[in-house]
């Protein structure tokens, strides 16, 4: 397993593969690597994938006041569970390497979703997440590429520039690995306080609840909306939003519930912001 730092090395190792007959799967990851990336990983390494993983706390998504300088960073351990799960390199550039002009003024932008759900509270982080993983798309020129269910909204955007502008990638979602009680894995659950961290736990039973509520023939989302934020509440929690959107084209749903549809929230923990989703 091989640490790279520059685009040339990375596509120079990327040709050799290709050359050896090999397909190459990337991983996008922003580091503080745990068992959900591993999945990720893992997933391509079952493929047969030449495996790239890369790692890049990626300034252009993150907005004023949020944790782009306390997110954890600590690339010796992300490289060995790299190395674990049977990935072949960690491409892990600068930020000088990554936005030699020190940012990009050509953006990529969906402009119908990226200010729905967590966008309308993280105003240009979508266009942020595009533009960085259009850029590894083609700095890497992977065949397929692996992203996770848990950032569903995000997972919906990179399909949709994929489709949108004609990217010859097969884009492979993969399910969301939680921990043993239910909370979904997350580079930021190192951020909780014991306390908040039990908490926390709110997330899964709201979905839960929700998902068995729906199972009852509950279609009414004031109704349900009203048992999540009271889930949350009772710990301590605060719900930034809890929104039901079309499966297919992620719109809004309103109302009633009718076809397939995916929850979407996020909620406070202490500082801590998580997301979590399910489809119903
Ligand atoms: P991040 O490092 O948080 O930007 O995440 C990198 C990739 O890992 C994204 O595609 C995430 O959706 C995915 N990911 C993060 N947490 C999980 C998880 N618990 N299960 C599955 N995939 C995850």
């Amino acid at each position: 397993m091989k640490i790279i730092r520059t685009v040339k090395d990375l596509r120079r190792k990327v040709s050799l593969a290709r050359k050896s007959g090999k397909k190459i799967g990337l991983v996008p990851t922003m580091g503080a690597l745990h068992n959900g990336h591993g999945a990720l990983v893992r997933q391509s390494v079952r493929a047969g994938n030449f495996t790239v993983v890369s790692i890049f706390v990626n300034p252009l998504q993150f907005g004023p006041g949020e944790d782009l300088d306390r997110y954890p960073r600590r690339l010796p351990m992300d490289a060995q569970l790299v190395a674990e799960a049977g990935g072949d390199v960690v491409f892990a550039p600068s930020v000088e390497e990554m936005y030699p002009f020190g940012t990009s003024n050509t953006l990529v932008v969906n402009e119908a979703l990226e200010n729905l759900y967590c966008g309308s509270y993280r105003p240009g982080h979508f266009r942020g997440v595009l533009t960085v993983v259009a850029k590894l798309f083609q700095q890497c020129q992977p065949d397929r590429v692996y992203f996770g269910q848990k950032d569903y909204q995000q997972l919906f955007l990179i399909r949709r520039m994929v489709q949108d502008l004609d990217m010859p990638i097969k884009v492979v979602g993969v399910p969301t690995v939680r921990e043993k009680d239910g909370l979904a894995m997350s580079s930021r659950n190192e951020y909780l306080s014991t306390k908040d961290r039990q908490g926390a736990l709110a997330i899964w039973r709201t979905l839960q609840s929700l998902k068995a509520s729906y199972a009852n023939g509950e279609r009414k989302i004031d109704k349900m909306r009203k048992m999540a934020t009271f889930h949350i509440q009772e710990v301590g929690g605060k719900l930034q939003y809890i929104e039901f959107a079309d499966k297919f084209t992620l719109e809004p749903r309103e109302g009633r519930l009718d076809g397939a549809v995916v929850v979407l929230l996020a909620a406070f923990f202490g500082k801590t912001r998580l997301i979590d989703n399910c489809e119903l």
